[in-house]
């Protein structure tokens, strides 16, 4: 029961290969700069010992079926995958399903033109995504393939929360609503904090907060996202590594105004030299929180501000969900920044949140609970996999699938 995992970029291809009756990993690894010099795989297998072991090869792969083919004969000379044939099915994840694709879905022709037609709302992300689905299935044509959606899990939200307040018809006419992205990580990190926690999912009240190089916070009630900080695009909510969050959108008029940017230009610093790097020039919360303790002002600042827009959101999310249960860390920064989780949660004891600072100095791997005896609300870390998810979600649209299709012929 093998499955194949695909992450399609402009330039890469990113895979995971999981065995699904214990959704081990059997082989993962990335093709990187596809169609430029430079372009390698690297591939991470299972021995026959049991022990994981990587081979890079610099490879000329001019583009993304060359990608698809190298990746396949790795798996087999590596005896993951003895054939394609093999494989109960390949989930593919997609950026954007805009307001149409609520559940992971059945890739068929129709399909690949829905999300074609969704481009818009996406441009960098779903062409890359399409086109490794569509590789993908000449590649493989008998193997089932399943789109998953960033977008899907908040398909829950209500129009309250989604709809932003400017005329209708740029709604009707173009689609304009919040989105959220990361909806993966979400649901998989909600999921598993319910496990943890041993409680059903649909009697919590949660708030998770995806903290990586993108970051974004869900308010999560019973197991339905209700609103999340991402709109249209990834650019909304969290301060993130280069991309600068919540504006006053006047802002942007503004800088056009007076220093005669053009929009693209003005898209391009608010998506790529803002955010952490804009106020202290560093990106990454590592090099950051290293600059921060070394005393540099402007990376004191950065975490400052990181964390204060955290706070506004847990507060602001408190109040929606009507009480909270568990406040979850995932991403990089959220799983490792110690710092940050106490920068977070400091002063909000009056909203149940009562860190225990030693559990937070010393989580180590894996799932943890960080709050005090007697805190209100649980503060958990929970590691996200996106993969895993996309996974277990390829495996229940293929089985719901089945079933729908058994009834089908036991009606006939
Ligand atoms: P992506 O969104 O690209 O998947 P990740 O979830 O891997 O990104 O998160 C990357 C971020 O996590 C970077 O800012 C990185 O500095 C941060 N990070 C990873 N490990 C640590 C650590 N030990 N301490 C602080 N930050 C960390």
């Amino acid at each position: 029961m093998k499955v194949l995992v695909l992450n399609s970029g402009s330039s890469s291809i990113k895979y995971q290969l999981f065995d699904m009756r214990d959704e081990s990993v059997l082989a993962s690894g990335s093709i990187e700069q596809i169609g430029e010099t430079g372009s390698h795989l690297s591939h991470r297998f299972r021995t026959p010992q049991g022990e994981m072991a990587k081979t890079v090869q610099a490879l000329a792969i001019g583009d993304h079926r060359q990608g698809f083919e190298l990746i396949s004969s790795a798996l087999r000379e590596t005896g993951a995958l003895a054939d394609t044939g093999e494989l109960m099915g390949i989930g593919h994840r997609v950026v954007h399903g805009g307001e149409k694709f609520k559940e992971p879905t059945r890739v068929t022709p129709e399909v690949l033109a829905a999300i074609r037609g969704l481009i818009p709302l996406a441009p960098l992300h779903n062409p890359a995504n399409l086109l490794g689905m569509e590789v993908a299935m000449e590649c493989a044509p008998s193997v089932p393939q399943v789109a998953v959606f960033d977008t899907a899990f908040h398909q829950s939200i209500p129009p309250h929360a989604y709809r932003y307040a400017i005329p209708k018809k740029l709604y009707e006419a173009h689609q304009v609503r919040r989105y959220g992205f990361h909806g993966t990580s979400h649901r998989y990190v909600a999921k598993k904090a319910a496990e943890f926690l041993k409680k059903p999912l649909d009697s919590l009240n949660l708030i998770s907060l995806h903290l990586g190089n993108g970051a974004s916070a869900a308010a999560i009630k019973r197991g339905k996202c209700i609103d999340t900080s991402m709109g249209l695009t990834p650019l909304e909510g969290l301060i993130m590594g280069t991309r600068c969050g919540d504006l006053d959108p006047a802002i942007i008029f503004y800088l056009e105004r007076e220093t005669g940017l053009a929009p693209k230009e003005i898209e391009s610093i608010l998506n790529k030299e803002s955010g952490l790097k804009g106020i202290c020039g560093a990106n990454d919360m590592r090099t950051v929180g290293e600059l921060a303790q070394a005393g540099n002002p402007e990376a004191q600042l950065a975490i400052s501000m990181y964390c204060y827009r955290i706070k506004k959101y847990i507060g602001a999310y408190h109040a929606v969900l009507g009480g909270l249960d568990g406040l979850i860390f995932t991403g990089g920064i959220g799983e490792n920044a110690e710092f940050i989780r106490a920068g977070c949660c400091k002063g909000l004891a009056h909203l149940g949140l009562e860190m225990d600072t030693e559990k937070n100095r010393r989580r180590q791997e894996g799932c943890a609970a960080l709050e005090q005896g007697d805190s209100r609300v649980k503060i958990l870390v929970i590691p996200t996999n996106e993969e895993l998810e996309i996974a277990e979600q390829t495996v229940a649209c293929l089985e719901t699938e089945e079933s729908g299709s058994t009834l089908c012929r036991e009606k006939q």
